[in-house]
C-alpha cells in the first residue's frame, strides 16, 4: 500500500531549484528518512508533503490523492517541529486538544481524546502544566501527541531533536520510533544527523542538492562489510 508517492517533483525559489526531479513511493505505516546536508532539499520535500508548498513541476500524492488539488481542510497531515510550536499559554491538555476542537470535535470529547493520547506517550499527570513548565523532552512529547491526536494520514517530523538536550536524544528518537509503530503512522524524517537516520528509519533517502543520491534500508545503505 502507497501512501506517498513523489513523481517527478521538481521545486524551483525563483532561480534556485531546491528539489530538482524527485520520484519516491512511501509505503503505509513506514518511515522513510531524507538525510542530507543543510540545504540538500530535506525541509522542501516535507512541506510539499504537507502541501505548504507547490511542486513547480510534478505531483505529489498521499493515499492516491496530488496534494496539489486537495483543498487544505482535506488535507490531514502531522508536523512536529524543532521548536515544537506549542501555544505558550495554553496548558498541555489544550495544547493536545486544541486541533480536534477547531475541526468541530465537542470540548469534552476532545479532551478525553487528549488525555488518552497523553497517557500513550507518557505524559500522564501532566496535563495541566505550562510547556515551560516540562523539559525539552516532555514538550516534544507534546509535539507527537498533538500531532497523534488529529489521526493523521502521515505525521513529519523536521529535525525534531535539535532542540532536545544531548543527553535525552536517543531516548527521544526511540518513543517517537515506538509511537510510530505502535500507531502504524506513515512517518517522513528530516536528519543532516546520520547516526539518527540510521537509528530511527525503516528506509533512508540520501540527498544531494535536490536529488535522491541513495535510497535503502540502514542495512542496505551502511552495514554492508
Ligand atoms: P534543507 O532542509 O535540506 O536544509 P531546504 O529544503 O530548506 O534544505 O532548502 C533547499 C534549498 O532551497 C536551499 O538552497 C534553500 O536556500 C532554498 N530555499 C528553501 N526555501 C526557500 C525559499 N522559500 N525561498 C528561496 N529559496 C529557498
Ligand atoms: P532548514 O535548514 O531547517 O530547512 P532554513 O533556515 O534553511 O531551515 O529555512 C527556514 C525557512 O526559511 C524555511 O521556511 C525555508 O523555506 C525558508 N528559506 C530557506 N532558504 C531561503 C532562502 N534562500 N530564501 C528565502 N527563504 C528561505
Amino acid at each position: 500500500d502507497i501512501a506517498i508517492e513523489f513523481r517527478g517533483v521538481v521545486k524551483r525559489y525563483g532561480s534556485a531549484t531546491a528539489v530538482a526531479g524527485i520520484d519516491l513511493s512511501i509505503a503505509k505505516g513506514e518511515l522513510v528518512t531524507f538525510l542530507g546536508p543543510s540545504g540538500c532539499g530535506k525541509t522542501t520535500s516535507l512541506r510539499l508533503i504537507a502541501g505548504l508548498e507547490l511542486p513547480s513541476e510534478g505531483q505529489v500524492f498521499i493515499a492516491g490523492r496530488d496534494v496539489s488539488r486537495a483543498p487544505a481542510s482535506e488535507r490531514n497531515v502531522g508536523m512536529v517541529f524543532q521548536s515544537y510550536a506549542l501555544f505558550p499559554h495554553m496548558s498541555v491538555l489544550e495544547n493536545v486538544a486544541y486541533g480536534p476542537a477547531i475541526r468541530g470535535t465537542r470540548r469534552s470529547e476532545a479532551h478525553a481524546r487528549a488525555l488518552e493520547i497523553l497517557d500513550q506517550v507518557g505524559l500522564a499527570g501532566l496535563q495541566d502544566r505550562l510547556p515551560a513548565e516540562l523539559s525539552g523532552g516532555q514538550q516534544q512529547r507534546v509535539a507527537v501527541a498533538r500531532a497523534i491526536v488529529q489521526q493523521p494520514d502521515v505525521i513529519l517530523f523536521d529535525e525534531p531533536l535539535s532542540n532536545v538536550d544531548a543527553k535525552l536524544r536517543r531516548k527521544v528518537r526511540e518513543e517517537i520510533r515506538a509511537l510510530q509503530r505502535r500507531f502504524g503512522l506513515t512517518a517522513v524524517y528530516v536528519t543532516h544527523d546520520q547516526e539518527e537516520a540510521l537509528a530511527v528509519s525503516d528506509r533512508i533517502v540520501v540527498m544531494d542538492r535536490g536529488t535522491i543520491a541513495q535510497v535503502g534500508t540502514p542495512a542496505d545503505l551502511y552495514e554492508r562489510p
